[in-house]
């Protein structure tokens, strides 16, 4: 059955002092209670990871990273390798965050070495995608992502990829405070379960889950998330606010 999700994306932001007291106090709001079927993820910096993984209760609130290195191990002064990621305790990690594709030149052939390796750690990949400004001005916002779902992911077997996450976030969404109208985000989403529904067939389909991310927030995730095809949010800025966070939550 299609899980509901909400994902908390930190950025490069809170010190591990700061990071602790924001992921102690989502635990405790998410003890409170959680919508059925709803999965609540964080995803701290890596150097956080460790350490939330002994504070928190893990079974309530998972960890992710927010990337992960395109190798195995080896000389790549700075990375931080799947496996390293897993043996923290965090059981996901985000690929292709637009701002990684943007700021560090990460292209879909990356992202998908990225993804296979994440998938052979046993990470469960939160794959992003979506269009920039221009690409939806041009009317190419359908076909920027196609591509980007296929080159990357579309060469996974039916188990490989009945394990993936997808995250539709249009770019000139992120962090702008313009939200995609909620028929936007369902015609994407549509379009998207379509795509996976031709290469995979009705199951997987029906079963994956495609999160929205874009200037998501308490007043608006209500609406975009009663969408039938959108099944939660990947939520950058008001994750930073364990109350905000938690009010997204409990907007399903
Ligand atoms: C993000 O970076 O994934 C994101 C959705 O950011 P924001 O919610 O701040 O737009």
């Amino acid at each position: 059955m299609r899980k509901n999700i909400v994902a908390g994306n930190w950025k490069m932001n809170k010190t591990l002092e700061e990071g602790i007291k924001l992921a102690e106090a989502v635990d405790k709001l998410v003890s409170q209670g959680t919508p059925e079927n709803t999965d609540v993820i964080i995803a701290p910096p890596f150097i956080h990871l460790a350490e939330l993984a002994k504070r928190i209760d893990t079974g309530k609130v998972k960890l992710s990273a927010q990337n992960c290195a395109a190798e195995a191990a080896g000389a790549y002064t700075g990375e931080v390798s799947p496996a390293m990621v897993r043996s923290t305790g965090a059981e996901y990690v985000i690929i292709g965050h637009s701002e990684r594709r943007q700021y560090y030149g990460e292209t879909d052939a990356i992202l998908k070495k990225k993804t296979e390796l994440a998938l052979e750690n046993d990470l469960t990949p939160i794959f992003c995608c979506g269009e920039v400004l221009e690409e939806r001005n041009a009317k190419q916002h359908f076909e920027v992502v196609k591509t980007q779902i296929s080159d990357a992911l579309f060469l996974l077997s039916e188990e490989e990829f009945g394990k993936i996450i997808i995250a539709y976030e249009p770019v000139w969404a992120i962090g702008t405070g313009v939200t995609a109208t909620p028929e936007q985000a369902q015609e994407m989403h549509a379009y998207i379960r379509s795509l996976v529904n031709k290469r995979y067939g009705k199951q997987i389909a029906e079963d994956i889950t495609i999160l929205y991310g874009g200037s998501c927030k308490p007043s608006n995730a209500g609406e975009l998330f009663s969408n039938p095809d959108v099944d939660g949010g990947l939520i950058g800025g008001a994750s930073l606010k364990a109350d905000d966070f938690y009010a997204i939550i409990r907007s399903f």
